[in-house]
């Protein structure tokens, strides 16, 4: 099973499809995930990258197209995975497209999480994430059970994403209209593309989630 989440900052791509893979084993593909990885080692990518994300611009197509191909490629992404956070412009939707029939493969669900514009900017600014497991968090509507320590794994610590600050939460938003939100039509006329409403308690999102995909 192959999946693509689509949505703005903050609609809960990450979360659903984290659940999505612990549940069925299937990987998930976070480009945002793997540019902050290439940020924190330092890396050439780390660098060439680094003040676009933090701007809350996106990073070149050229780029990620290739770190998408590598990605797919590997052994863990045969059993299927979930693309959170790609693609986010019309040429890497197509790219993947070609990708994907070059590689005997397709993709089974298009699912974008909708969630009303003046509510994204309290969830992002608010969020923050488990340093060791990754659990995502909101200092409003998702604080952990006890202040301080992580529901899931018990750590103490955890961290906010730099580009998660109110002022670059508006130019993300700005990139998603820009160049995201166009390839909603490109996926509807492909007769693929499910909206959820992103809005609903995240367990409620899950269910209309696993009740399209029939995975119960
Ligand atoms: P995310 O974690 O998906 O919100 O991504 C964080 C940042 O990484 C974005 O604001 C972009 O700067 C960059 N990024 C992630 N995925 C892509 C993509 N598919 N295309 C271009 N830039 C991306």
């Amino acid at each position: 099973m192959n999946i693509i989440f689509l949505g703005p900052p903050g609609a809960g791509k990450g979360t659903q499809s984290r659940f999505l893979e612990k549940r069925y084993g299937v990987i998930q593909i976070s480009t945002g995930d793997m540019l902050r990885s290439e940020v924190a080692r330092d890396s050439d990518i780390g660098k060439q990258v680094k003040a676009l994300m933090d701007s809350g611009k996106l990073v070149s197509d050229h780029l990620i197209i290739a770190m998408i191909k590598n990605r797919i490629a590997q052994k863990d992404c045969q059993n299927g995975f979930i693309l959170d956070g790609f693609p986010r412009t019309e040429a890497q939707a197509e790219a993947l497209d070609q990708l994907l029939v070059s590689e005997g493969k397709k993709i089974d669900a298009v699912l974008f999480l909708n969630v009303d514009e003046d509510i994204l900017a309290d969830r992002v600014s608010g969020r923050f994430t488990c340093a060791v497991c990754g659990k995502i968090y909101n200092d409003i509507s998702n604080p952990p059970r006890v202040k301080g320590v992580c529901d899931a794994c018990g750590s103490h610590e955890f961290q906010r994403r730099a580009d998660d600050k109110r002022e670059t939460v508006v130019e993300r938003l700005k990139e998603y209209h820009r160049s995201t939100a166009p390839i909603l039509s490109f996926y509807k006329k492909k007769g693929c593309l499910y909206t959820v409403n992103g809005m609903l308690p995240e367990a409620d999102v899950t269910a209309e989630i696993e009740a399209f995909l029939k995975i119960k």
